[in-house]
């Protein structure tokens, strides 16, 4: 069930996080796919692609721009974008970027996005046109500049940590603010960005499946490392349709829990 956000800005610090989206690649239901969990009738089970928005001290940063970010940002009442940062440029993350200009037109003003060098590369060559200034007002395409992170940055007064994970071979960024980390895309989580998502009170980490796959974690391996990592509260994203949410969070142990398209949380500490 959606959770829609405030339509005023929150003035608390304690960083909180919207699930967007929580599916994998095809989203959930698939097209043309006659399974159980595609025809499911419980609302958790309908998953378009992985995304999220984090609010912090009344700002509203966008990670990802999944394939249906219009349809996610009027369903989460989300009415306005600060700051984008950005996973990866796989489709399933980028589907929706050309949706940027509408809060480029919101705020009237361009935005600003953050992505590791790779992944602004692949930006730069698949939307070339919004990094270039053609039109005279905002709305007309995303206006927007992008910042290569390699390391700790400054977002509104707050450190955000960058956290690289391999997605087999791509490095995904992974993101930290204060006690909240974000995940996806991962199948393996070298051992110093391990150490970056130590003593976390929510860890937001990807499973796919109960088989293994090449390039995604499953969810004996998603549970094993939050398992290392033991934050508080685990929300695990980016599910095919081959687990439905309950028989998913049958699968897990307390304190890790299937996030779902417009579940919000927040830390107790900030
Ligand atoms: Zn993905
Ligand atoms: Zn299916
Ligand atoms: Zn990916």
């Amino acid at each position: 069930m959606p959770f829609p956000l405030s339509p005023f800005p929150s003035v608390c610090a304690v960083p909180e996080l919207t699930f967007l989206g929580t599916g994998t690649s095809n989203g959930v239901p698939m097209i043309g796919c006659p399974c159980e969990v595609c025809h499911s009738a419980d609302p958790r089970d309908r998953r378009s692609r992985t995304s999220a928005v984090v609010r912090d001290g009344g700002r509203m940063i966008l990670i990802d721009t999944a394939t249906e970010l219009r349809l996610q940002a009027i369903a989460a009442g989300l009415d306005r974008v600060d700051a984008v940062l950005m996973t990866h440029a796989h489709a399933d993350h980028t589907g929706g970027f050309d949706d940027l200009r509408r809060f480029n037109e919101l705020a009237n003003a361009h935005l600003p996005v953050y992505a590791n060098a790779v992944t602004a590369e692949s930006l730069r060559e698949r939307f070339a046109y919004a990094f270039v200034d053609q039109f005279p007002f905002y709305g007309g395409k995303p206006d927007l500049t992008l910042h290569v992170v390699d390391g700790p940055f400054a977002l509104f007064g707050r450190e955000v940590v960058p956290v690289p994970v391999l997605h087999g071979r791509l490095v995904v960024t992974g993101y930290r603010f204060g006690d909240l980390a974000y995940v996806t895309d991962a199948k393996a989580i070298p051992p110093a960005s391990l150490d970056l998502l130590r003593n976390l009170d929510i860890l937001v980490l990807n499973a796919l499946r109960e088989r293994p796959h090449p390039t995604h974690l499953s969810l004996d391996e998603a549970v094993a490392i939050v398992q290392e990592l033991r934050p508080r509260a685990a929300y695990l994203v980016h599910l095919s349709h081959e687990l439905s949410h309950a028989v998913a969070q049958a699968l897990l142990p307390p304190g890790i829990h299937i996030a779902y398209d417009g579940l919000t949380v927040r830390t107790l500490m900030g």
